[in-house]
């Protein structure tokens, strides 16, 4: 495919900026222009939008994102190699991208936040994905800063990520995210499309916040999520016991049989268990 730009292929990018693939940085890259125009397409429409790209490496989604009209992209890279073939992307629109050199763990976005609504669009590596998204997950106030998450993943994560009751894919990751956003996976991405490919299949995944999460304390949900599922196979009315009070008035507060496990609840039933929490302890 001819650059949508008339920035050089991603390929030569990376020949000439020495950008091989290092493993620890979680580095599987896009280099089919197709694939990133995809991705930007399905976070868009992107006009007035301030993106937060996270991980830009050779920058084939970056260029995407700019391409397919997003006011500004801030883009945190932890690679230095990467920030010479950044700064040819920079140079070629001025005013649209910015480029910081960080760990997107430690990374605040809002002293860059404009007026217009802002998204976190990202191909993540791997190895900190799931922390980066329980990170936005968990920000404080809610509804957040950003307006949507278009996310790669693994599939493995992006199916806990959207998993409903019942099944073994259904967890803390599921009930925090179902609880907050509306999540869906949009479409798969075959390893072959990253160099070098990494060993399992990749989904893309939107998390739309909601407006109005049913209202609980976020800490205690967490808390209540990580007994019941940190002892997934046992009855609730035995994993819930490390919460350090009696599960039997909490479960009949929330109208959830003793004997029920925890894939077996639906985000409801969490939420009610938290607040049945927060009552005991308002009593103690
Ligand atoms: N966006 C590029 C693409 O789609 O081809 C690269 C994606 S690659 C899966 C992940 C990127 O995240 C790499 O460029 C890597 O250097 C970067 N990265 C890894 N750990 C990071 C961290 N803690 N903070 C910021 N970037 C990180």
């Amino acid at each position: 495919m001819i650059p949508p730009d008339d920035l050089p292929p991603l390929r030569e990018v990376i020949r000439r900026h020495g950008l091989s693939a290092k493993r620890s940085l979680g580095q599987n890259f896009l280099l089919d222009l197709n694939l990133t125009g995809r991705i930007a397409r399905a976070a868009g429409p992107l006009d007035g939008v301030t993106v937060i790209e996270i991980g830009p490496g050779p920058g084939g989604l970056t260029r995407a994102l700019i391409a397919e009209g997003a006011a500004k992209v801030i883009a945190v890279e932890r690679d230095q190699r990467a920030l010479s073939a950044l700064a040819e992307i920079a140079q070629r629109h001025p005013g649209r991208l910015t480029v910081l050199e960080g760990d997107a763990l430690a990374f605040d976005a809002a002293p860059y936040l404009g007026d217009g609504p802002a998204r976190i669009v990202a191909n993540l590596p791997y190895n900190i994905a799931t922390a980066l998204l329980v990170s936005w997950l968990t920000t404080e106030p809610w509804p957040p800063w950003y307006d949507r998450l278009v996310l790669m993943f693994q599939r493995e994560v992006a199916e806990r990520i959207v998993a409903p009751p019942g099944g073994k894919s259904y967890g803390r990751l599921s009930v925090l995210a179902g609880w907050r956003t509306q999540a869906k996976i949009l479409f798969d991405i075959k390893p072959q499309a990253f160099v070098p490919p990494p060993k399992v299949t990749s989904s893309l995944v939107e998390l739309v916040p909601r407006a109005r999460p049913l209202p609980c304390e976020r800490g205690l949900l967490e808390r209540v999520t990580a007994a019941a599922f940190g002892q997934r196979r046992k009855m609730l009315r035995q994993s819930l016991k490390t919460l350090g009070t009696d599960p039997l008035p909490l479960l009949a507060a929330a109208g959830i049989e003793p004997t029920a496990r925890a894939e077996d609840i639906a985000i409801e039933g969490f939420v009610a268990l938290a607040r049945a929490l927060e009552a005991v302890r308002m009593k103690a």
